[in-house]
């Protein structure tokens, strides 16, 4: 049994994700034709109350997309230093955009509203770089799946209106905030100008990101896209995927987020364990007790079972639960855990 726990994005369409894409209906998408993209994004628009949307090939598209949206060359925008806009977007936002990027020292990846207020560099100061763009992550990924407080979202959202700061959300994984803290997606919509979501990580489909926000804006990004040679043809057979995936795929988040809870308690309880950072949804790191049990020696165990699972860097290490970690290999992994102690 070769169980993969080194993320949610290698999870594979299910049987009957299969059956949507085989029967879809499609178009030319750079004609604007294809009936399922275009049905998709009008789906996603109004899961966040907001007016349109655009499908793209991957999250980073969409994120670079919109930062190019909402800055000019020679600004700055501020995110949090585990941000995947600054660390995994191979410098995207300085190669698109010509932005640089403030890195605020958050908590797990997120930041209060008072250190977004300090990173804000007065507009009249013309030395340094002119502010206007927030970029948010939620869940947080280097951070360990944290989910955001929303009042502080709020709260940040109001520094942004006072400061004339646009606000953007890399939502990547929302759909796992969304399920643990039972939030209305329709809230993020009206706080945010725009927000890109995955489908290709715990959702379940081969490629797709969704960027949501005004028409004005989509109509803006459909440029940009084009620009960054992200013009799809037949894409509605991705796009069924995604549709399926929201209507099958969203709420049985909850059952990663319990299997992640319940590898942390067997983690916690090892003594080669030094720490495990707090688990909200499905994303678990942590950190051995070099002195006790390397992590090589952890790994090897672990492959020695069939188990992967990935290093962070820094002696941290990483686990992910997913659609296609099943109850079987998730009792071999507990199992497993529990034996290497
Ligand atoms: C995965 C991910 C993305 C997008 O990554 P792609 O591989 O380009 O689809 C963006 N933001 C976060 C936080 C992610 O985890």
């Amino acid at each position: 049994m070769e169980i993969n726990l080194i993320s949610d994005t290698v999870t594979r369409p299910t049987p009957g994700m299969l059956e949507a894409m085989m029967t879809a209906k499609v178009g030319d998408d750079v004609f604007k034709n294809d009936p399922s993209v275009n049905a998709l994004e009008e789906k996603v628009a109004k899961f966040f109350g907001m007016e349109a949307s655009l499908f793209f090939p991957s999250g980073s598209m969409a994120n670079q997309t919109a930062i190019k949206l909402h800055t000019q060359p020679g600004e700055q925008l501020i995110c949090d230093k585990y941000a995947h806009v600054f660390n995994y977007e191979g410098g995207g936002a300085s190669f698109n955009s010509g932005v640089s990027c403030k890195l605020v020292d958050g908590h797990r990846g997120m930041m209060t509203a008072e250190q977004v207020e300090a990173s804000v560099n007065p507009p009249d100061f013309y030395h340094s770089p002119l502010t206007t763009l927030v970029c948010i992550e939620n869940t947080t990924n280097k951070g360990g799946g944290a989910c955001w407080d929303f009042a502080e979202l709020e709260k940040i959202g109001g520094v942004c209106k006072e400061h004339n700061l646009n606000y953007h959300l890399d939502g990547a994984r929302l759909w796992n905030a969304l399920v643990a803290k039972n939030e209305n997606p329709k809230d993020y919509g009206s706080l945010f100008q725009t927000i890109s979501v995955c489908f290709s990580k715990g959702l379940g489909c081969p490629v797709g990101s969704v960027l949501v926000g005004s028409r004005e804006m989509m109509d803006k990004a459909l440029r940009i896209r084009k620009i960054l040679g992200g013009g799809m043809r037949q894409s509605g057979f991705l796009a069924a995927a995604a549709s399926y995936a929201l209507d099958h795929h969203v709420d049985r988040l909850a059952e990663d987020h319990i299997k992640a809870k319940e590898i942390g308690q067997v983690l916690q309880q090892m003594k080669g364990v030094k720490t495990v950072e707090p688990i909200e949804t499905n994303i678990i790191i942590f950190e051995l007790d070099e002195s006790i049990m390397s992590s090589e020696h952890f790994l090897e165990k672990l492959a020695e079972n069939g188990i992967s699972i990935i290093g962070m860097g820094q002696g941290k290490l990483r686990m992910v639960t997913h659609m296609d970690y099943t109850q079987d290999m998730h009792s071999k992994v507990l199992e497993v855990l529990q034996k290497i102690g």
